[in-house]
């Protein structure tokens, strides 16, 4: 067990870990631990008007007070635009991604009569309109085509594939996701591709992460397979719900989690993914923790 087992925690640096994001945090150590793997912690920092200054190294220190240590320094995704640049440049030249010159507002407003809403890293459902030119129109984003050949570019793109929790998944990514963005008009790096690219480049074997991002997984499958490199195993966790029953937002209870002491905010994020780790001490707790985890989830 373990061998080449390689996890990750890979948080925006919008905020400071709440219950919902320590929850992924804890679940991504455990499963690394369970299986005797390394961990390891990405900031996501891309995005970054949505990045809050010092976020990052706040975040560090509570993973470091609640004694989740990665196995390596922390890789900041804004430091590896030259890794970005050299896979987009790779699928513009294959023909997998092509410019668009259509604004957000033009995209919506061919989609809002279909009364589409849009979800966590998640673009709108894009019609197709520069797929095969800019029709004279500057061009803004980049966008990946889902389509399961180049060949074929009419046909919808299937992605099957296991959640070791949720189990057998499916989606028509064309349907669901369309052609999504790569690169945004305003040049910053999307989501999709930096956690395809990173994830590759980090040598990931274990995705471990909430289940609100289990919808992103096919069209990360889908660049997994165009960029050739290997798919990891996924395990989306139960979502932590905010006291009014939905997602968790500042509005509803996603206030920072108090690392001091440490362990009423582990137990919370335990009984969130549905272990019950026993122990009065950091140590303990955590030993026990990953205890019940590796029973819990013993496959991989
Ligand atoms: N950085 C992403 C987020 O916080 C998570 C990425 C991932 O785990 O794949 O939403």
């Amino acid at each position: 067990m373990g061998a080449g087992y390689v996890g990750r925690f890979a948080p925006s640096p919008t905020g400071l870990l709440h219950a919902g994001s320590l929850a992924a945090a804890l679940a991504s150590w455990l499963d690394a631990r369970a299986h005797g793997g390394r961990w390891l912690v990405r900031i996501e920092d891309v995005d970054t008007p949505r990045c809050v200054p010092g976020a990052a190294e706040a975040i560090l220190a509570q993973l470091a007070a609640l004694g989740l240590h990665p196995d390596a320094p922390p890789v900041h995704q804004s430091a590896r635009d030259a890794h970005y640049e050299a896979a987009l440049a790779l699928l513009v030249a294959e023909g997998w991604a092509y410019p668009c010159g259509c604004t957000r507002a033009d995209v919506a407003q061919a989609l809002a009569a279909r009364g589409l809403v849009r979800e966590r890293h998640a673009d709108l459902v894009y019609p197709g309109t520069c797929r095969d030119g800019l029709r004279g129109k500057p061009a803004r984003a980049i966008r990946l085509r889902a389509s399961p050949s180049l060949g074929a570019p009419a046909e919808p793109l299937e992605i099957e594939w296991h959640d070791r929790r949720l189990g057998a998944q499916r989606q028509n990514v064309s349907a669901a996701v369309g052609d999504v963005v790569l690169r945004r008009a305003d040049t910053l790096w999307a989501y999709q591709l930096a956690v395809v690219v990173d994830d590759a480049a980090q040598g990931i074997t274990h995705v471990v992460r909430g289940e609100d991002l289990a919808d992103n997984t096919p069209r990360q499958i889908h660049l997994q397979h165009v960029l050739g490199v290997p798919t990891p195993a996924y395990l989306h966790t139960p979502l932590v719900l905010g006291d009014d029953g939905e997602k968790l937002s500042k509005q509803n209870g996603a206030t920072p989690v108090v690392t001091d002491p440490p362990l009423p905010a582990l137990r919370a994020a335990g009984h969130a993914l549905e272990i019950d780790a026993a122990g009065d001490d950091l140590p303990a707790w955590l030993a026990s923790a990953t205890a019940q985890w590796r029973a819990r989830w013993p496959d991989r």
